[in-house]
């Protein structure tokens, strides 16, 4: 696409904070604009992950951006719901948003004929939860096929018609836009899909889980258009960062001395490490210092096992920054 029916297309559908023409047209080529969730679950993990990355911000006045101080990346918070549609209509070029959201949009899109105008880049550790199927307490239901006939509410009304069509099962989706655990008290539906973490919301309203259709996270999309080279770049840095930040969460430094005799055991103990450095210990011959990051959690039952081997003189220390 041209510069000129780019630019064209972004001043037709922005319809957020819009700042002078003259400004987007500049902002548009150089600095990246990323959407988060205005205040929900997925609101402070997101921006801890951007400051996490480097990322130093002012807030704007109204609350609705922050402006990057030392990258060229504002932020933009929105409904969860819109965030797709940011990236689609070209207003914002990155989006953090659940997987949940960015199917239903996807599907959604595809049944009106119209192209999705973003793709994922990468899922994140945080906002897991999965769509599910829940039932009344003392409803019958014995597998999907008690589904049939039957009105299920939910605001996943895409997803759940893939569902319901896979499994050739011909339900009533009752189309929701909140409170959807209540629809069935309320006689609005015989059964509810709705989003599931740790099920209690679920208990508090006398239903149960019977089936999981989407399991769900965090994910960054970004917009399949071509972005200016500067961009690119920073597009670039920026998921090399997450990817860092998302390593280094678990990870663990070790620091210990082992006879040599028993490095090979003690090298099985070290969890989630690749090559680790084996050091001549000064004055000693039968011992060695180990040094190893690990990427998965270590307890202390790890470092009990380890003494147990022999080890003897172990530290682990947080790792702050790591880069592939
Ligand atoms: P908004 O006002 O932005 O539309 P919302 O009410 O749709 O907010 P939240 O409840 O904050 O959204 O959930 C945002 C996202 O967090 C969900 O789309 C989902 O990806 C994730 N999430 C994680 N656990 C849960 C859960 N137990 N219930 C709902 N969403 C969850
Ligand atoms: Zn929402």
């Amino acid at each position: 696409m041209s510069n000129d029916a780019r630019f064209e297309r972004q001043t037709i559908h922005r319809t957020y904070p819009s700042p002078r023409a003259h400004r987007i047209m500049i902002d548009k080529s150089t600095r990246l604009k990323i959407a988060l969730q205005k205040s929900g679950r997925l609101t402070e993990n997101s921006l801890d992950l951007l400051v996490r990355c480097g990322l130093k911000y002012t807030r704007g006045k109204d609350q609705l951006m922050c402006y990057g101080e030392n990258m060229p990346l504002d932020v933009l918070f929105v409904r969860d719901d819109d965030i797709p549609d940011l990236v689609q209509q070209d207003v914002c070029d990155l989006g953090i948003v659940g997987l949940n959201v960015i199917e239903e949009k996807r599907l959604a899109f595809e049944a009106r004929g119209v192209k999705p105008l973003f793709e994922q880049v990468m899922t994140l550790d945080y906002g897991r939860c999965r769509l599910s199927i829940a039932v009344p307490e003392g409803v019958e239901y014995r597998n999907v096929q008690s589904l049939r006939g039957k009105r299920i509410a939910t605001t996943y009304p895409n997803i759940l018609s893939r569902y319901l069509r896979e499994n050739d099962v011909q339900a009533e989706i009752v189309t929701l836009s909140g409170a959807v655990e209540i629809a069935p008290r309320l006689g609005r539906a015989d059964f509810i899909c709705d989003l599931v973490s740790t099920g209690s919301t679920l208990a508090a309203n006398h239903l149960w889980e019977a089936e999981t259709i989407l399991e769900s996270q965090a994910a960054i999309i970004r917009t399949p258009v071509p972005v200016s080279p500067e961009k690119q770049e920073w597009i670039r840095r920026l998921t090399l960062r997450i990817d860092g930040v998302q390593q280094v969460k678990e990870s663990k430094y070790i620091m210990l001395h082992a006879p040599r005799a028993k490095l090979a055991e003690i090298r099985q103990l070290l969890p989630g490490s690749e090559a680790p450095t084996i050091m001549p210990l000064e004055g000693s011959t039968d011992k060695v210092a180990v040094h190893a990051v690990c990427r998965e959690n270590v307890f202390w039952e790890t470092l009990e096992s380890l003494k147990a081997a022999g080890a003897s003189a172990i530290l682990v220390l947080p790792v702050e920054k790591m880069l592939a």
